[in-house]
């Protein structure tokens, strides 16, 4: 947003030092170009990236996702998403596409109404299934039907943060959508729709008991994780990034 202010200055060779913007004011995305992927030798990646959402409704403590992008999931057009997708089909693409999404089921309306009956209509129109993989909350295991489209549409893999199976210690990072849940059956019922679930952990919390590092082992082997991600907390004045 502040690019083309500082654009016009420079023109004029009046560039200032500094450029901000307002406080909760946020790009709005539908305006996004898709990107030149003709610029990319597309042979030297494992995945190609696409952001379809910005934004979280939650407000986990430890992330900077909601200081820098907000808690209103702000969405691409459906036209945007298909354009993208189609650049990177025509190029040769046939690899994983990663919607590099702060939390992807941030507007569950639009996903199940809008954006993945499309991209099942688009799968179907290739002819090649496309493999999509992204980041979600926890929450995403309440809702059937949104697995469903999302497996339909392509999806095989989610990252959700579970952080810790330590009620004190979710409450501590104000992780409220992971408390009072039994995360062991969340986990199954993601997979059991044919999601492979990976999952964030983080030992350190003021909270954690001695046995911390049992109870993460013993939770990744009963959920049958297949990629566990761990991360040593220590709280800080500058908030680290995760998702989902
Ligand atoms: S950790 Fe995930 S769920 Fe929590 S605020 Fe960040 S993006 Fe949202």
């Amino acid at each position: 947003m502040t690019l083309p202010e500082f654009l016009r200055d420079f023109a004029r060779g009046q560039a200032k030092r500094l450029y901000t913007s307002r406080e909760f004011e946020f790009p709005d995305i539908r305006q996004t170009p898709a990107p030149l992927w003709e610029l990319v030798d597309l042979r030297r990646y494992a995945s190609m990236s696409l952001q379809f959402s910005r934004g979280c409704p939650y407000d986990c403590d430890f992330c900077n996702i909601t200081a820098m992008l907000g808690h209103r999931p702000r969405v691409k057009t459906t036209a945007q998403v298909i354009t993208e997708l189609d650049i990177l089909h025509r190029l040769g693409w046939r690899g994983a596409v990663f919607f590099v999404d702060d939390n992807f089921i941030g507007n569950k309306h639009f996903l199940k109404t809008e954006l993945l009956p499309a991209l099942i209509s688009w799968q179907n129109k290739t002819g090649h299934r496309t493999p999509f993989f992204t980041e979600a909350s926890i929450n995403l295991a309440d809702d059937e039907e949104l697995m469903r489209l999302m497996v339909e549409a392509g999806f095989n893999q989610v990252f959700i943060g579970i952080e810790t199976p330590e009620e004190e210690s979710l409450a501590e990072c104000n992780k409220r959508q992971n408390q009072e849940r039994n995360l062991v059956e969340d986990v199954k019922r993601i997979q059991r729709t044919g999601l492979e679930v990976q999952a964030g952990f983080i030992v350190g919390f003021d909270n954690d008991k001695p046995t911390i590092f049992e109870r993460q082992m013993e939770f990744i082997q009963k959920s049958a994780l297949s990629r566990p991600w761990l991360v040593c907390y220590r709280p800080s004045p500058v908030p680290s990034s995760t998702s989902g």
